[in-house]
């Protein structure tokens, strides 16, 4: 990575107002899933560990531009508090004079927590007098929210252009792993795409074929493609709008893009409907295809195996349905036990990883959700372009 890091900085007694990314699920007054916050203790420890004083921020949830109980930063502290083991001093607001005066006060151990940056209309606004106020809270700013880097928002740019500013040590390790696979990839490159729409993944798909060797369509986007080759599709989800721009992207990566050979096929998207195997050419009128079948996984499976650099994005099919879960867990196995460099990224491939315990044999799992697929597009973050590169450090 060019940008300057958090190890180039000298924070020793400084305070360092750091962006970290604890959008996490909380189920009455409980956090239900820690892995965000678990990601950013290595910067949080860093920083600890030089004697800076950490004020966290983070928005929780989509709040309208004012406080709102319902996602007040409470059940994320007493979470961090316990993962950290040190005392975290939560703060009722998140900038303006009652939050200057508890940090004037405050003796300085441990970490702070502000509360949520989206109870501000000036966080989504990126408004100058709100990362003024924010500012003036900290000598240093740390971005490590990778996944709210692609938003131009009062706390991943506005700040960040007035204060000295630095990656944080998931930034860094997020975008290493993305540049990885993605400027210099070790051959072959074999890049899975599934999930529910084209339409969400046409510039992802683009960008692959410009570095993939090989580009493997599962999930329900893949009958779009086969609509556009002509196929019969049943019911499946098709975006019609798409068969023009499928038919171009086929055209493009001729043999390179593969589609699945047989998929599971039901009447309808039930849970207990009653699920067969067809060979793609053989699909009912009047079912719907919900994951690719066996012989598909062992073919895609044969791609990863000779893999050296794997990125995967998109469930293969509808995998929260045991019956039409084989197919993503068939390729996350694949993947799990290939010794290629390999990322996940996408929040449903990462639930469906996570659900199949299969998260620590993956080679590096994207916290980035939209920011990583506008990474992969090739589009520039405005939370990462706002900070300084090392040569002007
Ligand atoms: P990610 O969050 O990993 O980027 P997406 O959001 O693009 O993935 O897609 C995930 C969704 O796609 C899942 O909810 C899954 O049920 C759905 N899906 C996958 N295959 C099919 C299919 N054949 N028909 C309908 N939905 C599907
Ligand atoms: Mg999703």
């Amino acid at each position: 990575m060019n940008k300057r890091s958090v190890r180039d900085l000298d924070v020793q007694g400084k305070r360092v107002l750091v962006r970290v990314d604890f959008n996490v699920p909380v189920k009455n007054g409980e956090v239900t899933d820690d892995t965000r916050i678990q990601r950013a203790l290595p910067t949080i420890r860093h920083l600890l560990e030089r004697g800076a004083r950490p004020i966290l921020i983070s928005h929780l949830g989509r709040p309208k531009g004012e406080p709102d109980p319902e996602y007040a930063m409470d059940a994320v502290a007493e979470k961090l508090e316990e993962l950290l083991g040190v005392p975290v001093k939560k703060l009722d607001t998140a900038a303006g004079p009652e939050a200057e005066r508890t940090l004037n006060d405050w003796d300085g151990e441990g970490v702070v927590l502000l509360e949520n940056s989206r109870f501000y209309p000036g966080e989504t606004k990126n408004d100058p007098e709100f990362s003024e106020q924010l500012a003036t809270l900290a000598d240093l700013y740390v971005d490590d929210a990778f996944g709210a880097a692609h938003r131009a928002h009062a706390t991943t740019v506005g700040v960040a252009e007035l204060l000295p500013a630095a990656a944080g040590l998931l930034m860094e390790e997020e975008i290493d792993n993305l540049d990885k696979v993605l400027r210099v990839p070790e051959r072959p490159f074999v890049a899975i795409i599934g999930g529910a729409k084209v339409s969400d993944k046409v510039d992802v798909i683009e960008s692959l074929l410009e570095v993939a060797d090989t580009l493997l369509v599962g999930g329900a986007m893949c009958f779009t493609f086969f609509k556009a080759r002509g196929y019969e599709t049943g019911s499946s989800l098709v975006e019609d709008e798409y068969l023009e721009e499928a038919k171009r992207l086929m055209g493009e990566a001729g043999e390179r893009l593969v589609l699945p050979v047989d998929v599971v096929v039901a009447e309808e998207m039930e849970e207990d409907a009653r699920a067969s195997v067809v060979r793609i050419e053989e699909m009912p009128e009047n079912m719907m295809g919900l994951d690719v079948g066996p012989e598909t996984v062992e073919k895609f499976g044969g791609y990863v195996t000779e893999a050296k650099t794997i990125f995967w994005n998109g469930p293969m099919g509808v995998f929260e349905m045991d019956a039409f879960a084989k197919g993503t867990e068939g390729v996350a196995r694949a993947v799990a036990e290939s010794e290629a460099i390999s990322i996940v990224g996408g929040g449903d491939s990462v639930a469906a990883v996570r659900k199949l315990g299969l998260e620590d044999e993956m080679g590096f799992i994207s916290t980035g959700g939209g920011a990583s697929l506008e990474y992969v597009e090739g589009k520039e973050l405005p939370g990462v372009a706002v900070l300084p590169n090392r040569e002007d450090a």
